[in-house]
């Protein structure tokens, strides 16, 4: 199984992609994780991009891409991945798939969490206590997922392989949707296959 979540902070990615690990047995790979650890170990990466996580800014393209090749691959060999954070925005998804296909780990679901703003800010406040996050990162963490991350969920808009959830259901709720779902699309496509076979 190969999924992507994409989702605003705080839409309960982590959550969800952990659980969807659990449930599939794949590896759970968060770009934000990935990334966030770079900075505390200081490596060559981290240095490079403490100042965008910090302000709650986008990572340039190229660090991501380079960074997430070896864990998706190695998730592959191992049963499948489920990425969360990744992609982010319709450049990288573009370039994600030209790299997917070239070695056989295309996605086979995209998950959109959706949940309206007001809850987002409310769980967001919540978690930012004893983190470094201040109101105005978060807002500004926001406003990135409306102006870089909005428009990749237009881009994948009509796919059949994309659907959206509720996210501002209880965290059961949501996976038991997401499960839902998945099962529906796999049996899509097993119709599919039988059709083309037949
Ligand atoms: P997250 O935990 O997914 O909210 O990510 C935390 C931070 O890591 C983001 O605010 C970005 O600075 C960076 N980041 C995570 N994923 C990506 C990505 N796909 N592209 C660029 N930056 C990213």
């Amino acid at each position: 199984m190969r999924l992507l979540l994409i989702g605003a902070p705080g839409a309960g990615k982590g959550t969800q992609a952990e659980r969807l690990a659990e449930h599939f047995g794949i590896a759970h790979i968060s770009s934000g994780d990935l990334l966030r650890q770079h900075v505390k170990d200081q490596t060559s990466i981290g240095q490079t991009i403490k100042k965008y996580v910090d302000a709650g800014d986008l990572v340039p393209d190229a660090v991501v891409m380079d960074m997430l090749r070896k864990p998706v691959v190695a998730a592959v060999e191992a049963g499948g991945y489920v990425l969360d954070g990744f992609p982010r925005t319709v450049d990288q998804a573009k370039a994600a798939f030209e790299t997917a296909r070239a070695l056989g780990v295309e996605v086979q679901a995209a998950v959109h969490l959706d949940v309206p703003d007001e809850e987002l800010i409310r769980r967001l406040l919540a978690r930012s206590r004893g983190s470094d996050d201040t109101e105005e990162v978060i807002a500004h963490r926001l406003q990135v997922y409306r102006e870089k991350t909005i428009p990749l969920l237009d881009y994948y808009a009509g796919r059949e392989w994309m659907f959206t959830v509720d996210g501002a259901q209880s965290p059961d709720k949501v996976h038991e949707d997401i499960v839902g779902r998945l099962q529906k699309l796999a049996a899509f496509d097993t119709s599919q296959a039988d059709a083309a076979s037949a």
